[in-house]
């Protein structure tokens, strides 16, 4: 494996390299999935763009409205951390902190979880149901493309080759919105998830009915997915028990997983209904 190794200082000088080397580069952040990819010969680029020196790709800041602006170099395990992720999103930081080891959190990035478009991809669902955007800049100017639009199939993205994502931009939630993320994970988180699911709702505060909410689906479909049946099913209204079954029915409905070596499509349904069924009894208020 050789590749003449780049580290640009500024994302103008990244996107620079990006546009003079096109499909011959590739941009690395942790290498936790890019790295294998080229040991396993999957990918062989003559250069390899290093992000992790652009001092603004690592930050999460606050972006003056109670959302955050979330660096995409920002390791996960600096998500997972962060006092700012931790009070205004949770499960963003909970999910986060389910990738992989301590070791492997400490070098891969949000960014680079996103940008690999696994189906798997943790932070993903989360972002879904908090109606994140990515702020993507190349040779053509910037364009910012909400996360809903993003995946496209499995490893596929809407991003160009001569592209870079910059910053996740995440906004304020309203007064009552809670959240949970759920990974079903036999072997525990440092294996990836074979079922996980997200849900984001904002709650009445007089009878507790859920005024909006969002359920996203990870690992059961070519991408990350919205549960649109599920959601229609409790919107508007008092999550009991019964509801929740139909809701987390309907979910699994909308799955479409495959068979591969962590689980069959069947049990994967299965535990679809399973851990929304969770996630909405955690996610109603008490
Ligand atoms: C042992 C192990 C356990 C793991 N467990 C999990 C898990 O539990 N859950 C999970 O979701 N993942 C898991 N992963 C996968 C991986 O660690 C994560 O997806 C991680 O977040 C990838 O980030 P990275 O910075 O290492 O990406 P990289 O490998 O650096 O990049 C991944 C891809 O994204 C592109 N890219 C990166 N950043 C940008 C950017 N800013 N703009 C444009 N393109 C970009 C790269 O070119 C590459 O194609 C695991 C991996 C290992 C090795």
């Amino acid at each position: 494996m050789r590749f003449d190794y780049l580290q640009p200082s500024t994302v103008d000088e990244c996107v620079g390299l990006l546009a003079k080397h096109g499909k011959n580069a590739k941009i690395i952040a942790g290498g936790t999935d890019l790295m294998l990819k080229a040991r396993a010969r999957m990918i062989s680029p003559e250069y390899v763009i290093d992000i992790t020196g652009i001092p603004s790709l690592c930050q999460i800041a606050d972006d003056g409205e109670g959302g955050l602006r979330i660096g995409a170099a920002s390791t996960v395990r600096d998500v997972s951390i962060s006092a700012a992720v931790v009070e205004k999103f949770p499960l963003l930081a909970t999910a986060a902190g389910l990738i992989g080891s301590v070791g492997i959190r400490n070098v891969a990035t949000i960014g680079g979880n996103v940008c690999y478009a696994s189906p798997s991809a943790e932070c993903a669902p989360g972002l879904l149901c908090l109606s994140a955007t990515a702020r993507i800049v190349g040779p053509r100017g910037e364009r910012v493309v909400p996360l809903s639009e993003f995946f496209v199939g499995p490893g596929v993205s809407v991003l160009e080759p001569e592209e870079l994502l910059v910053d996740i931009h995440v906004p304020a939630s309203k007064p009552g919105t809670r959240g949970v993320y759920l990974k079903n994970s036999p072997r525990g988180s440092i294996d990836l998830a074979i079922v996980s699911v997200a849900t984001v709702g904002t709650f009445a505060e007089e009878d507790g009915a859920c005024k909006e909410i969002k359920v996203a689906l990870g690992a059961v479909a070519a991408t990350p997915i919205r549960a649109g049946n599920a959601e229609k099913i409790l919107r508007g209204k008092v999550l009991d028990d019964s509801l929740i079954a139909s809701a987390a029915q309907a979910a699994a409905d909308e799955a479409r997983p495959i068979t591969d070596v962590r689980a069959s499509a069947e049990y994967r349904k299965e535990m679809v209904r399973v851990f929304t069924q969770r996630a909405l009894r955690l996610v109603r208020p008490a």
